[in-house]
């Protein structure tokens, strides 16, 4: 049982958690998904600390939560934790990091390129000593 001065506080947390997402959401690095480039991301991989579209997040769910923990900015209650992992990453860091070993021939994912559900996932996660975010890219039938 809660009471009331613990969901009193509990409700002040998750406004906080609110702002800081909000104010993350406005940065440049931020204002487009980490894999598509779709503008206004309203959902995140917390473990990854990047913000991405409702469809990226849909794939990244289908990757298991052993590689990416996907929530919604503002559906979903945040921990201390997972906030400070997106202030600590964000989508320029997260990119410069996962992607840093991309092949040359690596093609974006465009928004309205093909859907999702015809890609067979391929997951690698280790690839030249990185994760490779966005692996799956790599090992669409088309290439
Ligand atoms: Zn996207």
């Amino acid at each position: 049982m809660t009471t009331r001065s613990e969901r009193e506080k509990a409700q002040k947390l998750n406004e906080q958690h609110q702002a800081i997402l909000t104010k993350l959401l406005r940065e440049e690095d931020n204002k487009y998904c980490a894999d598509c480039e779709a503008k206004g991301p309203r959902w995140a991989s917390w473990n990854l600390g990047v913000f991405m579209c409702i469809r990226c997040a849909g794939i990244h769910r289908n990757l298991g939560v052993h590689i990416s923990r996907v929530k919604s900015v503002n559906l979903d209650q945040w921990t201390p934790e997972q906030i400070q992992s997106m202030v600590d990453m964000g989508n320029t860091r997260a990119r410069q990091l996962y992607e840093a070993h991309l092949p040359e021939n690596f093609r974006r994912p465009q928004t309205d390129q093909y859907p999702p559900a015809a890609l067979s996932y391929n997951v690698d996660p280790i690839h030249n000593g990185n994760y490779i975010f966005l692996s799956k890219t790599l090992h669409m039938q088309s290439w």
